[in-house]
């Protein structure tokens, strides 16, 4: 298994140091033909419209696109849940280019700009079924995005609770209500949709390495259905 982690701009040797603690092989893409050889790909946390004019100039967008129709495992972290979301707001004058796929609304910087990055234990019961293990993770939001909402075959992994007097009021802008003591509402901060998955936090920057692995888990899912299907194939 080769995963790919595309090496624009941002966190990609974090994602690569941590694949390399769990003793998987990366490769940086930078061309297109790059990913034809991996088994999935990482798109890392940074600064979204930086990426995408990058991808733009390196013609990337169509073989990103292609890669996410093959089915095989694309993980964005941050900004990376950015590229892959279908709808972004909170974009800056004339958006971005994305790469889509994931069914989801995502408000580009949710929970506000740099000084408001805070580190925060979230509930994620898929990493933390184990027995004996942490019942938490703690979550790294650095200018951090949300997702606002999600199709029918999104699966929510983890959500976050905000003041509710931080509520959306249309699909373009976060409104900030005069009242203050309102109750708690949630904000998705990970998510699934088959071959994607999406967490509006960095994992890559810590030394906690459990996403890492449930990435490589459904890369190895992933390669073992596909290359069943092609043996029953070429056996009927
Ligand atoms: N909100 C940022 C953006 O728009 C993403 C921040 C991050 O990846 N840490 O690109």
């Amino acid at each position: 298994m080769t995963v790919g982690v595309l090496a624009l701009q941002g966190s990609f040797n974090e994602h690569i140091a941590a694949l390399r603690r769990l003793g998987v092989q990366s490769v940086e893409i930078r061309k297109a033909d790059q990913l034809l050889s991996v088994s999935s790909l990482i798109i890392p946390g940074g600064e979204s419209t930086t990426m995408a004019k990058l991808a733009e100039y390196h013609n990337l967008f169509p073989a990103l696109r292609d890669f996410v129709k093959t089915g095989k495992p694309v993980w964005g972290t941050c900004a990376g849940l950015i590229f892959l979301a279908d709808r972004a707001v909170g974009q800056k004058e004339g958006g971005q280019e994305l790469v889509g796929g994931l069914d989801c609304t995502v408000h580009r910087n949710f929970f506000g700009s740099q000084i408001q990055s805070f580190e925060a234990d979230i509930l994620v019961p898929q990493l933390t079924s184990k027995e004996g293990g942490p019942d938490t993770y703690r979550g790294v939001f650095i200018r951090a995005p949300a997702v606002l909402d999600v199709g029918p075959d999104v699966e929510v992994l983890a959500d976050y609770p905000v003041p509710s007097n931080k509520v959306l009021y249309s699909s373009s802008t976060v409104q900030i209500q005069e009242e203050d003591a309102l109750p708690e509402t949630k904000v998705i901060v990970a998510v699934k949709q088959g071959n994607l998955l999406a967490t509006a936090f960095h994992p890559e920057l810590t030394a906690d390495t459990r996403w890492h692995s449930y990435f490589i888990k459904m890369t190895n899912e992933i390669e073992q259905e596909a290359s069943s299907t092609s043996s029953s194939t070429i056996v009927s």
